[in-house]
């Protein structure tokens, strides 16, 4: 079932039914796209029709932050937990399961230093491609020839929001992977080049401030959650049509 978080139609499901949906994605025999909006990439989308059509077509939505979370209780219609994408892949990396994966997106450097880590770390992940982020449109055909080639069934793409899921929605047509997903910052994180928050600030529903006092240059995008929230309270309060 989807929950309607401002015209972001996300999924309602738990992290245990996000990894098994994975799972079944692999062995769907289609191509399946997974997109993780937070509380700033569902403030887009409201403000950015064409976004929000492209996160509206992912096979799988999950409420990646507690600000969609809350926004969903506001609007009456609350979502069952958060579910985030980070977590996510590495419940599937810990899964112990085989899967074959490609990375796209990240740094030069980065990227190779996430592979290195990945192949150090889960035996059952095969690594067989990857290339940074950081390309030109000329370059996309050559990407996707790579990606197909590698036979990779989990393509993770991490280009930042809304590049990763414009990208994934132009080009998932052409990707004979089982599973797309936007990451956003994973790979920088899996290479240790951001901090991972740690459980202390996820406890208290903090994670949000941990983001903001490593990486200040998020204030402005971050700004948007407040504004979010109190559309959403505004709706709830006036029952207006979005
Ligand atoms: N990035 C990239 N290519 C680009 C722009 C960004 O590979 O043209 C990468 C960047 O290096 C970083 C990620 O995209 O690894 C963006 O991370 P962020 O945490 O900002 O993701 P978001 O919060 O936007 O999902």
């Amino acid at each position: 079932m989807k929950v309607n978080v401002l015209g972001t139609l996300v999924d309602n499901i738990t992290r245990e039914q996000a990894k098994s949906t994975f799972f079944a994605f692999l062995s769907s025999g289609k191509t399946n796209t997974i997109y993780t909006p937070n509380a700033e990439i569902c403030m887009e989308a409201y403000q950015n029709s064409t976004f929000r059509e492209v996160l509206n077509r992912g096979t799988l939505v999950i409420p990646d932050g507690q600000g969609v979370v809350l926004a969903s209780r506001i609007l009456k219609t609350p979502v069952k937990e958060k579910v985030g994408g980070f977590k996510l892949t590495l419940s599937i990396f810990e899964s112990n399961q085989k899967v074959s994966c490609y990375l796209l997106g990240s740094k030069p450097g980065v990227t190779d230093k996430a592979v290195k880590i990945i192949n150090e770390k889960y035996k059952n992940i095969t690594i067989c491609g990857h290339r940074n982020g950081y390309f030109s449109e000329k370059d996309i055909p050559g990407i996707i020839d790579d990606i197909n080639q590698s036979h990779a069934q989990f393509l993770m793409v991490g280009l930042g929001a809304p590049k990763q899921e414009i990208f994934i929605d132009q080009h998932q047509d052409q990707i004979n992977c089982a599973v797309i997903m936007g990451v956003g910052g994973s790979i920088d994180v899996i290479a240790g080049e951001v901090k991972k928050t740690p459980d202390i600030f996820v406890k208290l529903s903090l994670e949000w401030f941990h983001r903001l006092i490593t990486q200040p240059k998020r204030l402005k995008r971050m700004l948007k959650i407040p504004v979010f929230l109190l559309i959403c309270l505004k709706k709830r309060i006036f029952q207006q049509n979005y």
